[in-house]
């Protein structure tokens, strides 16, 4: 079944439009329409209504048709087979939707693309959507282009760069008066027309046409994430209104890139000790191979094991076990270095990758780490706990990723033989 709307508002307010699906705020809005009875209120609510349900999820957007001067609007309903068109007048349609038309697509653009984001992500497919996102920008000022800046300490920064994404670190960054006062002022926006813009450091070199700039920085919480960098065909600061589209795109970015940060912690940190998880070591190891190759630099590899760990349990209880795994994991990661992985391993197993580290230094960070486990961590405030460590280097002992593991595997098992609470690194026998 169709129905048209063109002249009985009215009549699709009063006895089509399903009240009891829309909010309290909504009906009230509707009765005040119908009392009043002018036309406009009229189409405004029954607009609105339907863009409710539409958000509820019990109707759906069909299309929007321009025929002259008439616009129609036609939408389905979900759960039959039914239709409602509302047609009106053009100055009616910009009327009733102002400001909120354009900001209303966006949004739901936005979300459709942000929502989509799975646990199965590639940095490939999160820049592909950031540049859909950014390509909004044309639809809120035609002839726009929008781009991004990351911060370098973003994780996957640099593996979403490209054309149109740049990833920085704070000091190039800042070394753009502009850049650095978007971001730091706290502004929502800075408008720049070219002339004086043109005499800083440009990451995006502006083609001629281009006669302004607009920089939104990307803030939530205090973490900086970055900005983006919106070119305008036009000298005169925009409206309002596209100020506010544009930013909404830039939210968009945001929201992308802190739930794929979301995201990307839920798979890859454990969470009883809050460091890596095994998940994360089998992506990492062979990256860190990777990059050991390329620079022609070391990879030390530690394999440790709690000691007697399983009378840790017997004795104080599970809780106090895995208390003792939360402080175990907290001391070795308070002594490496920034640039070093851990990650839980199994149980009561940890495994540290130490890039760029020689057998010496891997050899005195592997003492210290369990120097300081035996001085300080404790079980239920009482026994002291110890750890074993077996290491070895890439590429000196190893030929690749799985050579490496099972020779730092047998050398915690002779720190074990020998008496626990040791250090060996592999040595040929
Ligand atoms: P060794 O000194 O030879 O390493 O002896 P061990 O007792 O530490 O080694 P074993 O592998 O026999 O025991 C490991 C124990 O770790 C067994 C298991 O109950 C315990 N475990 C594994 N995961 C967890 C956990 O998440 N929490 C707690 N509390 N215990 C765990
Ligand atoms: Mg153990
Ligand atoms: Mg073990």
């Amino acid at each position: 079944m169709h129905q048209g709307f063109e002249k009985d508002y009215r009549y699709l307010l009063s006895h089509i439009i399903p009240s009891n699906l829309l909010s309290s705020k909504r009906v009230e809005k509707i009765r005040a329409a119908l009392e009043e009875g002018d036309r406009l209120s009229l189409i405004r609510e029954a607009y609105l209504s339907i863009q409710e349900l539409v958000a509820k999820g019990y109707m759906k957007r069909e299309r929007l048709d321009r025929n002259g001067d008439t616009v129609s609007i036609s939408y389905s309903r979900i759960d039959r087979n039914e239709e409602i068109t509302l047609v009106m007048g053009s100055g009616e349609w910009n009327r009733i939707t102002g400001g909120e038309r354009r900001s209303g697509i966006l949004s739901s653009v936005l979300a459709g693309i942000i929502s989509s984001l799975s646990l199965n992500d590639t940095p490939r497919t999160i820049s592909d959507r950031i540049e859909e996102i950014l390509s909004l920008s044309g639809k809120v000022y035609p002839g726009s282009t929008a781009k991004l800046i990351i911060l370098r300490d973003v994780e996957m920064a640099d593996s979403v760069a490209n054309e149109n994404i740049k990833v920085l670190s704070w000091d190039e960054l800042s070394a753009n008066k502009a850049y650095r006062s978007a971001l730091t002022s706290g502004m929502s926006h800075s408008f720049m027309r070219f002339k004086e813009y043109s005499s800083g450091v440009t990451v995006f070199p502006m083609e001629e046409q281009m006669k302004s700039l607009l920089l939104i920085p990307l803030v939530t919480k205090g973490i900086k994430w970055g900005l983006v960098e919106i070119h305008l065909p036009t000298e005169k600061p925009p409206e309002m209104e596209i100020f506010y589209n544009y930013r909404i795109v830039a939210q968009g970015i945001l929201r992308l890139l802190e739930n794929n940060a979301t995201l990307e912690k839920m798979v890859a940190i454990d969470r009883l000790t809050q460091i890596y998880n095994r998940n994360h070591y089998e992506q990492q190891l062979p990256l860190e191979i990777e990059r050991a190759n390329r620079n022609k630099m070391r990879l030390a590899f530690l394999m440790i094991d709690i000691d007697d760990f399983k009378s840790i349990n017997d004795t104080f209880g599970h809780d106090i076990g895995d208390q003792v795994l939360r402080d175990v994991a907290q001391e070795i990661k308070n002594h490496l270095r920034k640039i070093d992985y851990l990650f839980r391993f199994g149980g009561e197993e940890f495994v540290a990758l130490l890039p760029g580290a020689e057998k010496e230094s891997a050899m005195r960070t592997a003492e210290r780490i369990r120097d300081v486990v035996a001085r300080t961590v404790k079980a239920a405030d009482s026994r002291y706990i110890t750890i074993s460590i077996g290491g070895s280097i890439y590429p000196d002992d190893a030929k690749d990723e799985e050579e490496l593991f099972r020779r730092a595997d047998r050398a915690l098992y002779r720190a074990k033989g020998e008496g626990k609470n040791r250090v060996i690194f592999y040595e040929e026998e």
